[in-house]
């Protein structure tokens, strides 16, 4: 949920989603692409009308975007914040705006993109001239629309260019994409703030492996923020200052402090076993993103790699090429030798575009032409990546995950490929280690038939976080019903109870490696259901094991069942709560966590 209060020393709060924890002060870096991104085209005449018609759509799709953010936001926050929506609207609807775009595509033959950059870009430049708040304000205002234009003409997102390498600013946008992300060198950014996006997006997950403060789901943060701005970042409460004063510096400090102290006091948990009061030891293993990440896994006292997403490799220009996917697989095969580790395939498409691969265009990119569909229907990708993944197993501790299985069939052929690639090595003289190979279940169909899967599978690995999204048909990304977002829904619950019992009646494991995987109260119901193995970002690994060490393996048990017959998710976080909050309150992991609580206005 997002509010925002803002008095005349402009100091404004803001309140979104909690989405990587951690304390950041700096100054605001707002990133608005033209400079970087539009590209100036003269158009032969046979593209104007298209061109026109791309313009005329990015106005109606932002124009609708606009009215769907005003009307939730003032029916769930009961704030009358919709006045900034409403100038936004007004300004849309310029006809010397619209015209004035239009002409420069009709008259000057200009591409629509080049055409609003022209355009309104020189309304910001004139407004920014004049030295008043009012007129600055008004700025800001047409940046989020010229931001918005752009984005609904063009899914590429915001270029990291301007930001010196040890600046350490906070950066700011309407979206940040996780391949942006990736361009991110040590230093130069503190903590991020964004307009959309809840905690599983796959910007917040990237985030949170890179230990970056994250809040989203602000809403109206791109367009409020003016550059050099001074901006608090608390990504464990989930709110962001800008321009704070003497008291919420105070405090700031305070938090950061706790933050600090209890990520310290964690690394007692190091060499402990991840082990129930009464005995039962639940595995747990690391997710990562980067190859380079897989050093610190052991460091921060996992036994394994349950999650590499191998797509973040095919995040750049150029696909890699079969021997560089091996060096990079091998490099963390061996430094994690002999514990296992999990490689899922590519699971390209959603919010993880991968140029060349996947399109940017698509209706509904999370249900669309991608992950375990593309591997398929692009053998020659998929093939090889299969073989650089078993050429890299020299050690014989890979396991492979498939991801988005919806159906025997897709599983059965991927197999088939995997076999077929395995002989094809070892027809060429190469030896080839033992795999095995196992199911995302991730998709409700995949629960529907999870008794089918279990015999043809090696193990499970349930994704909670598509899991929750297709199960409640509750986009993870979309920040306007992040509240609807429940991992305790009890439909959620009973697929994975079903899913373990399946998993369990054919003596295969099954691991959850979603972000339920770390939430506190979410780890005690996973391992009340019968869950084997728990794999999340490095960092939380050790509070993981704090927790499960203070849990009794019978009482969560009991817990699981009993929750598993209620009605509704508010029932059984009520139950939670009144059970366990007292018990995670004393394990003083709070701020480590994201949501610790503490908000302020
Ligand atoms: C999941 O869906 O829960 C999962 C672990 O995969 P990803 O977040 O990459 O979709
Ligand atoms: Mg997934």
């Amino acid at each position: 949920m997002t509010s925002s209060t803002k008095n005349q020393a402009e100091r404004t709060v803001l309140v979104g989603v909690p989405a990587s924890p951690g304390f950041a002060m700096g100054k605001a870096f707002p990133i608005i692409n033209r400079e970087v991104s539009v590209v100036e085209e003269t158009l032969p005449e046979s593209r104007i009308a298209a061109e026109e018609q791309l313009f005329l759509k990015a106005v109606n799709k932002t124009v609708a975007e606009i009215n769907k953010i005003k009307e939730i936001s003032e029916s769930r926050t009961g704030l009358r914040d919709s006045l900034i929506f409403a100038t936004h609207l007004m300004i849309l609807q310029d006809p010397g705006l619209v015209n004035g775009i239009l002409d420069k595509i009709r008259k000057d033959h200009k591409n629509a993109r080049w055409a609003v950059h022209v355009v309104l870009g020189s309304y910001i430049d004139k407004f920014e001239k004049i030295d008043s708040p009012a007129m600055r304000d008004k700025a800001a205002d047409l940046r989020d629309l010229y931001n918005r234009l752009l984005g609904a003409m063009d899914d590429s997102g915001p270029v990291l260019e301007d930001v010196a390498t040890d600046d350490g600013v906070v950066l700011v946008a309407h979206e940040f994409l996780p391949s942006f992300l990736m361009t991110i060198k040590p230093g130069q950014v503190s903590a991020l703030a964004m307009d959309t996006g809840g905690r599983t997006s796959h910007v917040a997950i990237l985030a949170r492996s890179l230990q970056v403060p994250v809040v989203s789901g602000l809403r109206n943060v791109a367009a409020l923020i003016k550059p050099e701005d001074t901006i608090i970042v608390d990504g464990s409460g989930g709110m962001v200052i800008v321009n704070p004063n003497e008291d919420d510096i105070r405090r700031f400090h305070e938090r950061q402090e706790v933050y600090e102290r209890q990520r310290r006091e964690l690394f007692t948990m190091r060499r402990l076993e991840p082990m129930t009061r009464d005995g039962k030891y639940i595995t747990l293993h690391a997710n990562i993103e980067l190859p380079t990440e897989a050093e610190k896994v052991m460091d921060f006292g996992a036994t394994g790699i349950g999650l590499y997403r191998s797509e973040f490799l095919f995040f750049r220009k150029d696909a890699p090429s079969e021997q560089e996917q091996c060096e990079a697989y091998k490099q963390i095969l061996e430094t994690v030798a002999p514990c296992p580790v999990t490689i899922r395939t590519l699971d390209a498409g959603g919010d993880k575009l991968v140029p060349g691969i996947t399109s940017a265009n698509e209706a509904n990119p999370f249900m669309g032409w991608r992950s375990i569909r593309v591997c398929l229907d692009r053998e020659e990708i998929f093939c090889e990546q299969l073989r650089a993944l078993l050429m890299a197993n020299m050690r014989g501790n890979l396991r492979i995950l498939l991801p988005m299985i919806s159906g025997l069939s897709e599983l059965r052929r991927a197999k088939m490929l995997i076999n077929r690639c395995r002989e094809e090595l070892e027809s060429r003289g190469h030896k080839v280690a033992a795999v095995k190979v196992g199911v995302m279940i991730e998709v409700p169909a995949a629960v529907m038939l999870v008794d089918k899967l279990a015999k043809e599978a090696d193990f499970f690995s349930i994704g909670t976080n598509d899991l929750i999204q297709f199960t409640l048909a509750v986009d993870r990304t979309n920040e306007l019903i992040t509240d609807m977002f429940q991992p305790h829904h009890p439909a959620v619950l009973s697929m994975i109870y079903q899913t373990v019992m399946a998993a369990h009646r054919q003596g295969i494991p099954v691991a959850v490696c979603g972000e339920m995987g770390s939430d506190p109260f979410s780890v005690l119901l996973l391992v009340g259901l019968g869950v084997d193995e728990l794999s999340m970002t490095p960092w939380s690994v050790m509070a993981t094991k704090k927790i499960i060490r203070s849990m009794n393996f019978e009482d969560v048990r009991e817990t699981a069942l009993t929750v598993l017959t209620m009605d509704d998710a508010e029932s059984v976080n009520a139950y939670l709560k009144a059970k366990y909050a007292q018990t995670i309150k004393d394990l003083g992991i709070s701020s480590l966590l994201g949501d610790d609580g503490e908000k302020q206005n």
